[in-house]
């Protein structure tokens, strides 16, 4: 039935194609906010780095300062 090969091939191939698009989509749309990560700003050169989450203390890549997490105390 060529048909139903025909149906078969484009569903074999259309479904990856297609989550591989959909999770491309989703990785570039999550960039700013990816899981498990945090972006920090340094304080002394200003420059913007990623450290996993839940990190006191981090240490920019770009001068080597440490950086405390900022907590609001209100
Ligand atoms: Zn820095």
């Amino acid at each position: 039935m060529p048909v139903r090969f025909d149906l078969t091939l484009t569903l074999f191939l259309g479904i990856p194609i297609t989550a591989i698009i959909v999770l491309w989509l989703l990785r570039k749309e999550s960039v700013l906010s990816l899981p498990g990560e945090e972006i920090w700003e340094c304080e002394i050169c200003l420059g913007v780095y990623i450290a996993p989450e839940g990190e006191k203390v981090t240490r920019c890549p770009f001068c080597g300062s440490y950086n405390k997490k900022q907590e609001a105390r209100i």
